[in-house]
């Protein structure tokens, strides 16, 4: 984590699975905390977990920037969002790759981040899933019509080739796991953020 804040790197995406929303078990909130304090850099808390209402309180620390939320696990969405900005903490709405973009309509206005899943959320170095690509067109059309202050933000299967497609497309927080945590990673952070830059 050390590496990455040095190399760079603008938030810690932390991935919360639970073995129910998806068929992985990652971590908590208790694993979450041990980190506070020992990075300056944000907390942005991707909850992959059913019932997510009843956990959101338990991730709220003076680090955490972003709760986002599956649109597929809550069921009263607007409520959850509301729920997220009511602690302080900038709410994001997830949606599978096999949600479409329309899922979001109404809580749009809403979320401060709408982030597209472009694998199937559960396990780190799988492939980008290509359509993915035009829902983050369409979702940006959409908030540029709207004139929305809204990030939309890519995770899974972000590398050299990807990064590109998905910042044309329009997204501006990638996420990358094993495209920084495989090799050195100070490196790794540096070659994204040259990408980035040109
Ligand atoms: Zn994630």
């Amino acid at each position: 984590m050390k590496q990455i804040e040095n190399a760079g790197a603008h938030l810690i995406h932390v991935d919360v699975m639970d073995g129910h929303f998806v068929p992985n078990i990652s971590y908590g909130a208790t694993v979450m905390k041990s980190l506070c304090g020992r990075t300056q850099m944000p907390f942005d808390v991707h909850l992959m977990i059913e019932n997510p209402d009843q956990y959101i309180g338990d991730f709220v620390t003076e680090q955490t920037e972003y709760i986002t939320v599956h649109q597929e696990a809550c069921r009263h969405i607007n409520r959850t969002v509301q729920h997220i900005r009511s602690m302080d903490v900038k709410p994001g709405v997830a949606i599978n790759p096999g949600t479409p973009v329309s899922a979001l309509e109404y809580v749009l206005e809403d979320a401060d981040l709408i982030l597209i899943m472009s694998v199937n959320p559960g396990f780190g170095g799988q492939k980008y899933i290509p359509e993915c690509t035009e829902k983050i067109q369409e979702l940006k059309e959409i908030i540029d019509k709207e004139e929305l202050d809204v990030d939309i933000q890519v995770d899974g299967g972000i590398n050299d080739s990807t990064l590109e497609t998905v910042m044309d497309a329009g997204a501006n927080l990638l996420v990358a796991g094993s495209y920084v945590f495989n090799g050195d990673l100070a490196s790794n952070v540096q070659r994204i953020q040259e990408k980035i830059e040109n």
